[in-house]
Order: structure tokens, then sequence, then C-alpha cells
């Protein structure tokens, strides 16, 4: 394989997709030496069709406001590989989303779910959508009319979509009810469900709790500990928020959170009880992280800005790709940064991600650290074909088996001859290995 031409080729075929290309680039130019090493691969092409997804869907989704006004958004689902098991991925509603966006979603997904050691193939969906702003009863239809379409596209056995940015229980529940009426089935065909219909206790927990379990094993092998370090965290969502709850309970010290608009900085830390309001203030009230400053006066917000020009031990970004830039990490790496663990999807660009490795700093990507989330998913589904719940004991202790066993997979592809441990190559080399592996065996699709 040469990469640089398979990635020149797709950019000619799919322009205007940057993300995707970016996280391809990020794959093709570490997995190159070992796919090289395996003749047999290129023989039957197998990077362009493991790039390219296997299909994608495209839909309008039409709604009423309660205005009475019809509105339209675009849906869409990219089923991008099920070489190891039924495509799976979440589905984000935000402004934002696009076809690119997705893509490159999807195909991160697959090399995660290959890391989670579980059966599961890669997807990802959405729609242009944002719920923000938006009431209960617009929510609901909107779920609705966007599962009229998905629901014929997807299947407890073909393909189980969840949350994601925009999307959390109130979403999933609204699209479960509107699978189940249309099908007339009740199957496990989202995960990310309310406990009362077949969710799994801890997954709302999972992403947050997995990413800090990971970051644990990462500080490890420099003898470090997490008590007592300082923790910069972006977002204020489902990931951010139980990272910072599992940064707690292990004795950190949350100095920031923040949402689209700015961050909030608490010189003093964001204790139990002020991350019970922040709980609130987003599950509940719905509302912004500026209003932290109101309620805790001696914290201050900042407007437009992101997190990582304050000083802390440890960053976490929980929010959006690319929200840490160049600039960014070099500032991070300026004040003693130790560690950075991806909570969030490809938050860091490529050139933030040379400065880290360059700096030898712990540095993890989201494939690696985020897979708790669909870890969990896949022991939701587990739980949904046995009729059975586990103990939250007893997910919380697979979910940190997970973590362990990827970080020791990424420790054993990604240590570099110096012993620094390049954790984007341990990731994306043994995340690929098994579904390249899969595809060779089943033929040539
Ligand atoms: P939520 O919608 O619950 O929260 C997202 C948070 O990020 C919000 O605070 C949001 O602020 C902020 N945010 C969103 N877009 C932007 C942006 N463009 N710039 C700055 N801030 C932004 O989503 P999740 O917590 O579920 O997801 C966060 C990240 O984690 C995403 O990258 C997602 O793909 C990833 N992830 C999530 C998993 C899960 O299980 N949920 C699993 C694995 C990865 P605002 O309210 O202003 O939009």
């Amino acid at each position: 394989m040469d990469s640089k031409k398979v990635l020149e080729d797709l950019k000619r075929r799919f322009p205007n997709e940057p993300e995707y290309h970016q996280a391809v680039e990020e794959v093709l130019s570490t997995i190159e030496d070992a796919y090289n090493q395996h003749p047999e691969f290129d023989k039957v092409n197998l990077i362009e069709r493991l790039c390219i997804p296997d299909r994608i869907y495209q839909f309008r989704v039409t709604w009423m406001d309660d205005k009475g006004n019809i509105q339209t958004n675009m849906g869409y689902r990219v089923q991008h590989n099920n070489a190891i098991g039924p495509y799976k991925g979440g589905i984000r509603f935000h402004k934002s989303v696009n076809l690119g966006i997705l893509k490159f979603l999807a195909f991160e997904q697959t090399f995660k779910n290959s890391l989670t050691t579980l059966p599961m193939g890669g997807a990802k969906g959405g729609s242009d959508f944002s719920p923000r702003g938006k009431s209960n009863a617009e929510v609901m239809r909107f779920c609705q009319a966007f599962m009229l379409e998905l629901a014929r596209h997807i299947g407890p056995d073909l393909d189980v979509p969840a949350g994601d940015i925009g999307v959390g229980g109130r979403e999933v529940g609204f699209m479960f009810g509107a699978y189940k009426k249309y099908t007339h089935q009740f199957q496990g065909v989202l995960t990310g469900k309310g406990l009362e219909y077949g969710g799994s206790l801890i997954r709302p927990e999972a992403t947050g709790y997995g990413n800090v379990y990971f970051l644990c094993e990462m500080l490890k092998t420099r003898g470090i500990e997490l008590k007592g370090k300082s923790v910069l965290i972006s977002g204020a969502g489902n990931v951010a928020q139980y990272t910072a709850e599992k940064v707690l309970q292990l004795g950190g010290k949350v100095l920031t959170m923040s949402d689209s608009d700015g961050y909030i900085y608490d010189p003093d830390g964001i204790d139990r009880e002020k991350l019970d309001y922040i709980f609130d203030l987003k599950q509940v009230q719905r509302g912004r992280i500026k209003e932290y400053v109101d309620q805790y006066p001696t914290a201050k917000y900042v407007e437009g800005k992101k997190p990582w020009f304050e000083k802390a031990d440890i960053a976490l970004p929980s929010a959006t790709q690319n929200e840490i830039n160049e600039e960014a990490a070099k500032a991070l790496v300026a004040n003693g940064v130790i560690a950075v663990s991806e909570g969030a999807n490809m938050p860091s660009t490529p050139e933030a991600i040379k400065v880290f490795q360059q700096a030898k700093i712990l540095y993890s990507p989201g494939k690696a650290a985020n897979a708790g989330g669909v870890s969990v998913s896949g022991l939701e589904m587990s739980q949904n074909s046995e009729r059975l719940s586990w103990t939250k004991e007893e997910v919380d202790a697979r979910l940190h088996t997970i973590m362990e066993t990827i970080h020791a997979n990424c420790v054993k592809y990604g240590t570099e001859p110096d012993g620094y441990i390049n954790y984007v190559k341990g990731a994306n080399v043994a995340g690929f290995m098994k579904v390249a592996k899969a595809m060779m065996a089943q033929g040539v699709f």
C-alpha cells in the first residue's frame, strides 16, 4: 500500500469531506508498515474496501414545529463495516452534522469497536437537527419522523444505533418508541435505553468512566496516580459529566467544563455538590454552562474560548472534534500537562497530536480512550439477547477489564524502540488487524 496515493484517490473521489480525510490519513499513516507485512491484503485491495463505507443511507426528515410550520432536516446512516459484528455506532443531532463528519465517525467506530473485544461492526448516523431550544414535543416529533425512515435500515442483528452529541436518554427513548410502533417488535435495536425498557446500568457513565480508567492505566506506566492531579475537562454533556464524576471519585481536582459558547474555571475545583448542580443544569434544566458562575461566583466564565490555556496536570477533551489545535496543544505542554486522554472523537488536530507526541507526554486517541461507551452498549446488547439485566458492579467490572485490555493492546502494538508508547499507532494497528483478518476470511465483497 502507498498510503499517500490511497488518500489522494479518496480525496479526489470524495471531495469536501475534510474530517473523513483527516481520520483516514491518521489511520493509514500508522498502519502502513503492519499492512505491508501482509502482501495478501493488497492482492484483494483490502485498504480501499476498509476505507469506503459498505453503504450510506441519506434521507429527508419532515416534521411539524410547535407553531404548525413544516420543517425539513437531513437524516443519515453510514454503515461502514460489519466484518466482525452487526453495524454499531451512535446517532448525532447537531446543526454541524454533514455526511463527511458522519463518514469520519463511522470509520473511527469500526476500529474502536474492534478494540473493545466485543463483536461489533462500525456505523454512525445523525441529522443536522439541533435539539437545543426545541420543546419536548418538537424533539419527540422529530425523533418519530427520523425513525420512520431509519427503521427500515436497522435491526438487532443488523445495525444497532446509540446516542452521541445531542442524543441522550430522552431522544433514544423517543426513537425506541417509534421503532417499536412502526415494526410491532420489542427488540434491542438501540442502546442507551432507559433501565425500565432494556437499558444497561452504567451505560450513561460508561464513556466518561472508561476514559478515566484508561487514563489511570496510562499514568501507571509512569508510576503516577490520578489522586491530587488537576484536570481540564471540555464539554458539559454526557461524556464530560461522568468523566468529572470519576475524576472526583479517584481524588482528582476538576477545574473546567465548557459548552459551545465558552468555559467555566473554578479555582477551588468542581466538587460533588457543584457537579450535582451541573447534572441538574444540563439534564433537567437544559441550561447553559455560564449559569454556573451565578451559582458559584468565585468561578469565572470565559465566553467564546476553550479551556486549554489554563494550567493543569491533565486534559480530558470531551466535547467535539478538532477542539484542540496546535496552539492549544503547545499551551498545554508549556503549562506542564502530563497526559491528554480523549473522551470526544478526534478532538485533537493532526498538528496538536504531533505536539503531544514530540513532547513525549501521555496521549491517547478517542478510539481507544472513549471506547468504554460502545463497550457497555455491546454489553447492553448481550443483556437484551439474554433477556437479563446485570448488576452495576458486574457491568462496571467488565468495563474496567475492557479498558485495561485496550490499553494492553495499545502498549503491545504501539511501543516504540525508545520505550515511548505511541497510543495512536497501537490503537490503529490493533483495531485494524482484527477487522482485516475477518475480511480476508469472508471473501471479496
Ligand atoms: P452531549 O451532546 O451530551 O454533549 C456535548 C457537549 O459538547 C456539550 O457540552 C456541547 O455544548 C459541547 N459541544 C458540542 N459541539 C461543540 C462544538 N462544536 N464546540 C464546542 N463545544 C461543543 O454529547 P456527548 O457528551 O455524548 O459527546 C461528546 C463527545 O464524545 C463527542 O465527540 C462524541 O462523539 C464523543 N463520544 C460520545 C460517546 C457517548 O457514549 N455519548 C461515546 C464515545 C464518544 P452545546 O450544549 O453548546 O452544544
